[in-house]
Parts: C-alpha cells; sequence; structure tokens
C-alpha cells in the first residue's frame, strides 16, 4: 500500500513516511493508492461471531500498515491502546429511539472521540521511532479538546516531546486542566495572548521556519493526519455490525474539520454498506450550506455551545472532495487554490445531484441544542453533550424512513461540557472516576506572548535541542 496526495503532485510514500508527516509537499492530503475491500461473512468467517474492537481494528488497519509493522506488533499496540479505555467494549451502542441509536466514542482517558484515534497514533509514533532511534517535537495548537487527547497519547514516551499552544483564558476549565495537570516531563503546554487562529498562525509559521523545524524536528498530530482517519474507519464497522450485523443503515456525525465523518466515508469505500452520512452542523454551517447548494463559502467563526465544531474552514472536506471527482489532484488543486484566493469554491449540478445521493446535512443552532439535551434526558434519562445533541437533532431532521437505523456519533463525555449540559436539565453531570479530582490537580502552564521569537526560544530552551 502506497499513499498519494490529494492533489497529485507528489509522489507516492509508504506508511512510515505518511505517519510523521501530515500534509504532502504539495500542500495535499494523503490517502491510500486504494481502498481494500472487506465483506462481513469474511470478517466473521476469520474473527467469529462476536469479535472483540481491537481484533476487528487489527483486521481493518492491517492492509494500511502492512510495510511499517508486523501483525503481531500491530496486535500488541492495538491491545495497549484500548487497554486506556473505562468501556470493557471499547465503543458501546445504546438505542435511543425506535431507530436512533448512540455510538458512545467518548470512554477513552480526555472523553472525547479523539482519543480512539490519537492513542493508537501516540503508540505508533512510538513505535516507529524506537525503531528508527529519531527524537521528535510535537507542536500543535489547540481550541480544546485535540491538545488534551493529543497529550494524553503522547505524555512519558522517551522519543518525543509535545508542545501545545492554546489560547490564553479562551478554552473552559475542563479542558485547561486536562492539559496542565499531566505531570510529565515531554509535556509543555503553552498559553498564548491571543486568540486559537493566532496559536495555529503560530505553529504554521514554525513549520514554514526550516531552520528550526528541523531543529527541533518538528512533527505534528493534527487531524489531517492520515493515521487518525484510518484509525477512526473501525468503528463505523464496529457500530454497525453492532446496531445492524452491518446490514442498511445511515450515520450522523457532529462535524468541524471533517474528519470523523470522512472515516465513515472511507469505511463504506472499503465495503460498509451505509444507506446515508448525514453531517450535523452548529451555526458554524459550512458544511451544511455546502451539500445544500454546492457552494462552500467560509464566514466568520461564531463561538457556540459546541466549541468543537466552532470551525470555517474543514480541512478534511479535501479528501471527499479528492474522492468526488474521480482522484482528479488537479481540479482538487484548482478548487482549493480558488477557495483560498476567494474565499468560495463551487461543484457543478450533477456533482451536487450526484454527492446528495450518500449524503445530507443540517444545522443545529444552540436554541435547539439545549432543547434537545433536555428532550433526549427526559425521554430516556441519558445525559448527552452539547456535540451529540447537534447530531440527533440532525438525524430526527433526517429521519424519512424509520426502517432505517441512524447510528449518532456521541463524541464527548457530558462532563466535558458540565455548564451546557446543567442549564439544558438542571443536572451537573460527573467526572467519571480517573478525572473525578480534576479540580483539585495542580496546574502547570507558561504564559507568553502571541510572538514567534519568545514560543521560539521558549520550545529550543524546554526541548533539550
Ligand atoms: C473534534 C470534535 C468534533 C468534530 O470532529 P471533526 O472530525 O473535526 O469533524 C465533534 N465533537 C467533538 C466533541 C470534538 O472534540
Amino acid at each position: 500500500m502506497r499513499y498519494l496526495s490529494t492533489r497529485g503532485q507528489a509522489p507516492p510514500v509508504t506508511f512510515s513516511e505518511v505517519l510523521l508527516k501530515g500534509l504532502a509537499p504539495d500542500g495535499g492530503l494523503y490517502l491510500p493508492t486504494h481502498w481494500p475491500k472487506y465483506e462481513i461473512a469474511d470478517l466473521k468467517k476469520s474473527l467469529g461471531a462476536q469479535p472483540t474492537y481491537t481484533a476487528l481494528a487489527g483486521e481493518i488497519i492491517w492492509p494500511f500498515v502492512e510495510d511499517a509493522l508486523n501483525r503481531d506488533e500491530l496486535n500488541d499496540l492495538l491491545e495497549k491502546t484500548y487497554a486506556s479505555f473505562a468501556s470493557e467494549s471499547i465503543i458501546p451502542t445504546k438505542r435511543i429511539t425506535e431507530n436512533l441509536w448512540l455510538a458512545e466514542l467518548f470512554h477513552g482517558p480526555t472523553l472525547a472521540f479523539k482519543d480512539v484515534a490519537l492513542q493508537l497514533v501516540g503508540h505508533l509514533f512510538d513505535h516507529q521511532l524506537r525503531k528508527s532511534s529519531e527524537r521528535i517535537t510535537i507542536v500543535g495548537a489547540t481550541s480544546g479538546d485535540t491538545g488534551s487527547a493529543a497529550i494524553e497519547a503522547c505524555r512519558d514516551r522517551e522519543a518525543m516531546d509535545i508542545v501545545i499552544l492554546h489560547p490564553h483564558g479562551k478554552t473552559s476549565e475542563v479542558q485547561r486542566r486536562q492539559m496542565t495537570t499531566v505531570d510529565s516531563l515531554n509535556v509543555h503546554n503553552v498559553a498564548i495572548e491571543g486568540n486559537f487562529d493566532d496559536c495555529q498562525n503560530l505553529v504554521k509559521a514554525m513549520f514554514r521556519d526550516d531552520e528550526f523545524s528541523q531543529a527541533i524536528n518538528m512533527s505534528a498530530v493534527n487531524s489531517i493526519n492520515w493515521a487518525r482517519v484510518m484509525a477512526q474507519i473501525v468503528y463505523y464497522w464496529w457500530t454497525s455490525i453492532e446496531v445492524t450485523g452491518a446490514s442498511k443503515v445511515k450515520f450522523c456525525v457532529p462535524s468541524g474539520n471533517f474528519g470523523n465523518i470522512f472515516a465513515g466515508y472511507g469505511a463504506h469505500l472499503t465495503g460498509l454498506p451505509v444507506e446515508k452520512f448525514i453531517v450535523a452542523s452548529n451555526s458554524n454551517d459550512v458544511l451544511d450550506r455546502f451539500f445544500k447548494t454546492g457552494e462552500m463559502e467560509a464566514r466568520t467563526v461564531a463561538p457556540t455551545l459546541s466549541p468543537s465544531m466552532d470551525i470555517q474552514i474543514s480541512s478534511n472536506f479535501e479528501r471527499l472532495l479528492f474522492e468526488i471527482l474521480d482522484r482528479d489532484g488537479q481540479r482538487v488543486q484548482t478548487l482549493l487554490e480558488q477557495f483560498h484566493n476567494e474565499g468560495s469554491l463551487a461543484v457543478d449540478a450533477s456533482t451536487l445531484q450526484e454527492l446528495n445521493i450518500k449524503w445530507a446535512s443540517s444545522r443545529v443552532n444552540d436554541d435547539e441544542t439545549l432543547e434537545m439535551i433536555a428532550a433526549i434526558y427526559k425521554e430516556t434519562g441519558e445525559l448527552v453533550d452539547p456535540h451529540t445533541a447537534v447530531g440527533i437533532a440532525a438525524a430526527k431532521h433526517n429521519n424519512e424512513d424509520p426502517d432505517i437505523p441512524i447510528i449518532c456519533l456521541a463524541t464527548a463525555h457530558p462532563s466535558k461540557f458540565p455548564e451546557a449540559v446543567h442549564t439544558a436539565t438542571g443536572i451537573k453531570p460527573e467526572l467519571p472516576p480517573h478525572l473525578d479530582d480534576l479540580y483539585e490537580r495542580k496546574e502547570d502552564y507558561s504564559v507568553l506572548p502571541n510572538s514567534l521569537e519568545d514560543v521560539k526560544e521558549f520550545i529550543l530552551n524546554r526541548t533539550g535541542n
């Protein structure tokens, strides 16, 4: 298996190269040269009627990583990865109404779905760095969930340092504490006096600075990393097998950067039957507008109760564009340049029509989000977080065929966003046992001005390069 760039101008590379890189040299994102195909009957034959999550993950992931590690090593990494999850089935599914199901992706260490992939990516990085005796510095910017998930995935590893920039005073307290209370020598938290875009711009500027990025052997774990998408493909197969035995199903996914739902499409391209993908947006509805009009136009970001979806540029959308344009990298490149220069791009009417066979979307504002949290609690006794509630509301808007189950991905634990849940239900959701002293733990982070020179100096000093 080799990997290609969505912009068609970069040479194919191996999984090992894709893992540590992220972006292709032509600015595109990596995708496999072909999608391996699985059939439910074959999977059951090799895994038994009731496979474990890690056994299924081994089968699905193996063809993608074949030349970077052997099968026993992969199984071993998967066992280690999912041992950190608080639920025995790793990703439990629950029926909430007649045909709506929840897939709880939040039983990892930081209570958001990002753990499912990042925990594995941490182990894959570690494995590869040991083999090559390299040392890297992972640098990332976060508005909340990604930072803590990346820190938990990379903490205490000998071959890496991790530096996470967050906007000072602009993340929720739970999110900040999940990052700043990790007591590990290779973890470095920086609060930047600025907003999330400032943090992101600092990271981009450091990547462009060849001398600096080479000096610290800089790497990233952001959501355009192929390995994250790959790890997420597994739970679409898993939940579909659980709910329907892998027959007719729709998925509804609270979306921001489009990494999660694109992994669902990846599962479909590997053979999983999926009737429809429902893209759920909050008031930052760039994706919903695209699936309704065929035009993608970025507007300014408005803060909402579901902050991990407060995005106007969905990086992973480029991967879908590549697939629907029959893998024509040149056209993807032209469209993205246009988006970059003019702030919008469009596909023609026939492409949109074809897309709408498999894709639907919906926009859910904060009022409806709170109403949905309250309604689900009243009807089922379940507390759901605001991101999950956006997804459930979008599923209800798109439930025209009640015979087909819809699996709504529950992307965060309700205790990660306690204020919204409290406003809607009057109940303050409790943190799970491994985090129940989070508010008492000692925090450690450095506050720096929004200055590239200051941040570079900090990193050089702290990482021993
Ligand atoms: C990151 C995140 C999302 C958005 O996922 P994408 O892959 O960026 O579309 C949704 N909900 C929660 C809780 C998240 O942390």
